[in-house]
């Protein structure tokens, strides 16, 4: 089990700024695992596999406009 919050000074947000912020990671023993990024201007990244092995990436600019929202199973029939 894995359940971390940590703060980073200078990354690229989606909006282009560099920030500051934190990350927040969880996993569990049977593959769940979070994993997101929240900047300071209020951009977030967030990426989650879950137990089927499926992955969700979703990119969240500070003004709320969705600029990417992708999951691995969306391409199945
Ligand atoms: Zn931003």
């Amino acid at each position: 089990m894995l359940n971390t919050t940590n703060e980073f000074t200078a990354e690229k947000a989606p909006c282009g700024k560099v920030e500051g912020g934190s990350r927040h990671r969880e996993e569990d023993d049977d593959g769940l695992t979070f994993d997101d990024l929240t900047y300071s201007c209020g951009c977030r990244r967030i990426r989650h596999v879950f137990h089927d092995g499926s992955i969700r990436l979703k990119t969240i600019r500070h003004d709320g406009k969705v600029l990417a929202d992708e999951h691995s199973a969306d391409h199945e029939a």
